[in-house]
């Protein structure tokens, strides 16, 4: 059994047990989810986590779903990848790129949808559902497959056809509808309140916000148990930046990171900062949609919401659910919000594409330009070791970057190439 001890509202400390709820009954808050950290720390090791299963269950300790049999089309346990080339492009002389743009379905969604199958199945649910930007409802339709259940995607109907069709390939029940992501969130809380359905992001939403949590651990474990100086973390609903935030604090205050002793968690777990976390969250949204960035550059603590309008889509919430906790986490880590001009999102995916062979979709786009900000200012320093989190796969949003296909057209005769290539002064024998 996973070592949950109930749900506690993050901002009356009101304690519920571990249910399908997702808001506080007395003052609306969100629930997140408690541990028995005490029994964790007795049986959690790094040992005990390098013989786990190559996915995110390797950290089922730390989960709030049990992994003994979870749903698992083996999420995570992505790699982390020294990117030497951008970063001699950027003056970085110790990057990292975490490139879960390689999860089963083709975006981090993965590690958040199979917590949350796994506990809807636990629950009994018999319908997986979820409120999506693109890459949720790939992820929710491709594990409810594997789950043997049904599931029900709402998108907005302008996505990209890779994430309509990266979605639709796992036979779910696909609704298109005629809004922007919030309106379609605000849709799927009225559904909830009708049908007895998981929904992953609504009534599941403190369990499956938690998978994220393994973004945190597996670059710490990737890295020999030590944390990064800089993250650039890409947000939407902002959950995904407060929660490798927590899986940093989580890992050193169980004493698992080298030579940081073990804390207590104290009375507030959800908002334990532990000093050996030095590590500065750096926030990246578009300037189409950049709601907590905007806050935090006007020092602002609530996120006033906007309309959005931006070629990334999977980061194009403009009500964002973590909105707040996540402008905290930027404070409390010394870290910054970056807002990325529309323009230069495809100039990032072409950077990265051109100097490590990693393809992204746009919202990894939003994260290569804004560390070329924090590269250029000062923000990160030359020697300072940093990751950027690349999210989501290009393969789904081709039509942001069609532009690059430009081919020789030729006859099937050499001369007919010679002369082609002739053509073309850059390209030389
Ligand atoms: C959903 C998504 C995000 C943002 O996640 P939040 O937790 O909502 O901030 C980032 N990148 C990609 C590719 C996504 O699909
Ligand atoms: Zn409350």
């Amino acid at each position: 059994m996973p070592f949950v001890s109930g749900l506690k509202c993050r901002e009356c400390s009101r304690e519920y047990p571990a249910e399908a709820l997702n808001v506080c009954d007395f003052c609306f808050g969100p629930l997140e989810v408690e541990y028995d950290y005490d029994t964790i720390s007795e049986v959690i090791s790094a040992d005990r986590i390098s013989k786990g299963p190559l996915s995110i269950w390797r950290y089922q300790d730390l989960l709030p779903a049990s992994g003994e049999n979870p749903v698992d089309i083996m999420a995570g346990y992505t790699p982390l990848l020294k990117a030497p080339n951008l970063g001699k492009r950027l003056g970085l002389n110790n990057l990292y790129i975490k490139n879960d743009s390689v999860n089963p379905s083709f975006s981090f969604k993965d590690r958040v949808v199979s917590v949350a199958a796994t506990k809807a199945v636990e629950f009994g649910f018999e319908t997986l559902a979820c409120a999506s930007t693109g890459n949720l409802a790939c992820s929710v339709a491709a594990h409810a497959a594997r789950a043997g259940i049904r599931s029900v995607v709402f998108i907005p109907s302008d996505l990209e056809r890779g994430k309509v069709i990266g979605a639709a390939i796992y036979g779910p029940t696909m609704v298109a509808v005629d809004g922007t992501y919030d309106e379609v969130n605000r849709l799927c809380s009225e559904v909830g309140d009708n049908y007895p359905w998981a929904f992953v992001n609504i009534n599941m939403r403190a369990y499956y916000a938690e998978g994220s949590k393994t973004l945190g651990y597996e670059v710490a474990e990737q890295l020999g148990w030590r944390l990064p100086e800089h993250v650039v973390v890409p947000s939407a609903s902002g959950a995904m930046f407060t929660k490798i935030w927590k899986g940093f604090n989580e890992l050193a205050c169980l004493g698992l990171l080298d030579g940081v002793a073990a804390m207590s968690f104290g009375p507030d777990q959800n908002t334990v900062h532990h000093p050996a976390v030095t590590t500065r969250m750096h926030m990246a949204q578009a300037e189409g949609c950049s709601p907590i960035v905007t806050a935090w550059k006007e020092g602002q603590t609530q996120v006033k919401p906007v309309r959005p309008n931006s070629i990334a889509k999977s980061l194009a919430i403009g009500n964002p659910a973590d909105g707040i906790y996540a402008l905290r986490v930027i404070n409390k880590s010394g870290g910054s919000g970056n807002t990325v001009p529309e323009s230069d999102v495809v100039d990032g995916i072409k950077l990265l594409a051109e100097t490590e062979g990693v393809f992204t979709e746009t919202a990894g786009g939003v994260v290569i330009s804004a560390l070329k900000q924090l590269a250029e200012s000062g923000a990160i320093k030359p020697d300072e070791l940093t990751v950027a989190y690349i999210t989501g796969n290009g393969l789904k949003t081709q039509e942001a970057v069609e532009g690059v296909v430009n081919p020789l057209m030729v006859k099937p005769t050499l001369s007919s190439f010679e002369e082609a290539l002739s053509e073309r002064t850059a390209i030389r024998r």
